[in-house]
């Protein structure tokens, strides 16, 4: 480039000097040098002219014009430049085209949007699962081709931690889970899975253990019946009967206790179907659950403490509500040694309702704490023997609060004690001017 440069100006120099030798060849020296500058003036401005045509022309593809000198090493490095910027194109071309082959043979749909949930591409998948038009679907809001609330409220909110289950907007037979991803600036990568297959083994699941706790109901109630009647008459026994009686009618009631669990947590698991919301106050709700928790105490006296702070009207379900705080409370009694201090805390601030149930028993392993609610889990089955507890409470609190938008937090340590807290959103409290609409009580 240097000697490119230094070439051109010995040239520029050449060219001077021979204008003013022609100049004075024929007496006008400087008559002679203007001429010289105007005539590589007018060639300069034609190398412009020829540059900003060719700049101006839609086809990227064609060669920069031929010059010599330094206009030729300008359309020289144009050209070069060009040539580069052809091949990165075309690499980057033939990489999104892959991209996109690779998602067009996914089975699960994928959609790109903008951040305001513009559809930018989607997928031949998603073209089924969602029924999305090429042509016309480009552009369009997600938000009105999906128009179900909880897809909605789960697009906005952004928090996609959990994915949304959903049915298919056009096709009522498929179950769709929904996860969205953030990307670029706010915009959303939507993965969209067939689940229902899935869904519908769960849905069997959930109707066999619910068929047969019902079938196993009557005949439980019947043979309890008849061992209530026995025990009823024990001194008609033979003595060496007594004790297996005893162990009988504690067996049965247990499985009783465990069917009665389970029935109510398949109602629960049902999600919104079985919800019948009214206004429940939970201040009333939990002086109840705690006087009923006193009676399961009895001799061993706990030291049960309520303490209520803020608005206590929440929209919610007073059976399902019910069970969520006893199992709770209850669990509390069980797993605290005689005269032991539970807390239980109501509050309702900016952030929601917080209900806290706090306990200094026995606690439990922190690494235990992930999969205490799943059904029939137990943090040590040895020191639980006694409690006469189904292992299916805190699956019930965990789906009565899912059922009210709720969550359940649970932090403890073994041997000191633990707290459960349930975290319902502020839109659960009911205002107070809108208070006599129903009583949950
Ligand atoms: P269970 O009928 O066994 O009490 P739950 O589902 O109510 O079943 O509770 C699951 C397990 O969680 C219990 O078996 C117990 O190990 C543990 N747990 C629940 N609540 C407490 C508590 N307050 N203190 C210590 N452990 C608890």
């Amino acid at each position: 480039m240097q000697q490119n440069w230094s070439q051109y100006l010995r040239l520029m120099i050449a060219l001077l000097g021979l204008s003013l030798l022609l100049g004075w060849l024929v007496g006008f020296p400087l008559y002679g040098l203007l001429a010289g500058l105007l005539l590589y003036l007018g060639w300069t401005l034609a190398q412009t002219k020829r540059l900003l045509r060719w700049l101006a022309q839609p086809d990227t593809a064609s060669e920069a014009p031929d010059s010599v000198g330094l206009w030729g090493n300008i359309f020289d490095g144009l050209n070069k430049l060009q040539k580069q910027h052809i091949k990165h194109r075309s690499a980057l071309q033939e990489r999104l085209q892959k991209v996109q082959q690779s998602a067009n043979a996914m089975r699960d749909g994928v959609v790109m949007t903008d951040s305001r949930g513009a559809i930018d591409w989607w997928n031949g998948s998603a073209d089924y699962l969602l029924n999305l038009r090429n042509g016309t679907d480009q552009g369009q809001l997600i938000q009105n081709l999906i128009r179900l609330p909880a897809f909605i409220h789960y697009f906005e909110q952004k928090q996609y931690q959990q994915p949304l289950e959903l049915n298919a907007p056009a096709r009522a037979h498929l179950r769709l889970q929904i996860q969205i991803s953030l990307f670029g600036d706010n915009d959303r990568l939507l993965l969209i899975k067939d689940v229902t297959r899935l869904h519908q083994l769960e849905q069997v699941r959930q109707d066999f253990v619910s068929n047969l706790s019902h079938e196993m109901r009557t005949p439980l109630t019947v043979i309890s019946g008849y061992l209530e009647t026995l025990s009823d008459h024990s001194d008609e026994v033979p003595a060496n009967w007594q004790r297996a009686l005893a162990t009988m009618a504690g067996q049965s009631a247990r499985m009783e206790a465990l069917i009665a669990d389970l029935i109510l947590l398949s109602k629960i698991e049902t999600g919104d179907r079985n919800l019948h919301e009214g206004t429940v106050d939970a201040g009333t709700l939990l002086r109840q659950v705690c006087n009923d928790a006193n009676a399961l105490s009895g001799g061993k006296q706990h030291r049960i403490e309520l303490t209520i702070d803020g608005p206590t009207q929440i929209r919610g379900d007073l059976s399902q509500l019910r069970s969520g705080v006893s199992n709770l409370i209850f669990n509390a009694v069980k797993y605290t040694p005689a005269q032991g201090q539970i807390r239980v805390h109501w509050s309702a601030g900016e952030q929601g309702p917080l209900l806290t149930v706090e306990d200094n028993g026995i606690g439990i392993d922190p690494t235990h704490i992930p999969r205490l609610t799943e059904r029939f889990y137990r943090a040590d089955p040895s020191r639980h023997k006694d409690t006469g507890g189904t292992g299916l409470g805190l699956a019930i609190v965990k789906h009565v609060l899912l059922n009210h938008d709720g969550q359940l937090i649970i932090s403890s340590s073994l041997g000191k004690g633990s707290t459960f807290s349930c975290q319902f959103p502020a839109q659960r409290i009911v205002a107070s001017e809108a208070l006599p609409l129903e009583s949950g009580q």
